[in-house]
């Protein structure tokens, strides 16, 4: 199999005919019409006909695969899940509501084929959605989005993206993590990641499936991503360097306390009592926070200690 087109779902029942015969066309028309490919649908607990829709089409296209879940999951989820059935040696994902053109796919696959690079990620440089609670706030997003994780990309959340089959069997996907794939992608040691400028429409049918709170759990998970990157595998690196230095800065400022109210005493000069002085409860805090930090890095040490893959590493290449 060459190319499989992994499509995650959420009540799209008006647009998936349209979306696969446009699919059919984009490849049957371009220099790729002789490779094998699989569209895979994912229905992420539809509630609408979208089901029935694929199940009627599937009959008749051998092209199509699909799953179902029982629920809604999420479009993390449903990625990850389609990911583990793909089976072509390049993968693209795509939206199901038609605002990603598939006349992007053969162009797509072939900078990964022939350019070899291990991810292309789409880039909606015009783009069709509400301006105040979307393209505003994404541009926004993007750039912390682009100074956490170091890659250059404009659109890291576009849902069209071409993948080289390792990335995507390589990497794990869950909760809203599909917004960060690029990032995840690089903290397994993936590098070559490139983006293209693609084509975006406006919705056609149904309404946008995620709401504000996007952008709250975007930040979360850029932070989480941030943090397991950086120092997923040795958490005391982290806490125990903060601790340490909290719990010194309030070793100091109470040996300053005591010799202070010492000297004072010998020498029969007045002093404020240690509780009346700010410094005692400054130095209280950080000796409590040092203390608590290092606690908290000791769990994260044992935590990291019992999980299955604290010693699963990325690896690329072997000899004998
Ligand atoms: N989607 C999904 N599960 C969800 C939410 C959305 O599979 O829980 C799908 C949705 O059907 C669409 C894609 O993810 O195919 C992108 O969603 P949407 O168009 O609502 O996002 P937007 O374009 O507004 O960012
Ligand atoms: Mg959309």
């Amino acid at each position: 199999m060459d190319l499989s087109i992994v499509i995650s779902l959420l009540n799209e029942e008006e647009s998936l005919r349209e979306l696969t015969e446009w699919i059919h066309d984009s490849i049957s028309t371009s220099h790729i019409k002789d490779i094998e490919y699989e569209i895979i649908f994912i229905n992420d607990g539809s509630t609408d006909n979208s089901w029935n829709v694929i199940s009627e089409m599937a009959k008749s296209d051998s092209h199509i695969k699909a799953i179902a879940f029982r629920r809604n999951y999420g479009k993390a989820a449903a990625l990850h899940t389609g990911f583990a059935k793909a089976e072509g040696n390049v993968i693209i994902t795509m939206d199901a509501d038609l605002q990603d053109s598939p006349e992007e796919i053969p162009e797509l696959y072939r900078m990964i084929v022939e350019d070899g690079w291990d991810i292309v990620s789409g880039w909606k440089k015009k783009r069709y959605d509400n301006v105040l609670m979307k393209n505003i706030p994404s541009k926004l997003y993007n750039w912390t989005a682009r100074k956490v994780s170091g890659l250059k990309l404009h659109d890291m959340n576009c849902g069209l993206k071409a993948y080289r089959k390792d990335v995507v069997k390589d990497i794990e996907l869950y909760g809203d993590m599909h917004r960060y794939v690029p990032f995840i992608a690089k903290n397994a040691g993936y590098t070559r990641i490139t983006e293209k400028v693609v084509i975006h429409r406006k919705r056609k049918y149904g309404h946008s499936k995620f709401g504000l709170d996007r952008f709250v759990h975007g930040l979360l998970d850029l932070m989480t991503l941030w943090f397991l990157g950086k120092f997923g595998k040795k958490p005391m690196h982290v806490f125990g360097f903060g601790g340490l230095l909290a719990f010194f800065i309030g070793i100091i400022l109470t040996l300053i306390i005591i010799t202070t109210k010492l000297v004072a005493q010998s020498k029969g000069l007045p002093f404020r009592p240690v509780a009346d002085q700010p410094l005692f409860y400054i130095a209280l805090v950080t000796l409590i926070l040092g203390f608590q930090m290092f606690l908290t890095g000791f769990l994260g040490e044992l935590v990291s200690r019992s999980s299955q893959n604290r010693n699963e590493y990325k690896i690329k290449d072997a000899i004998r």
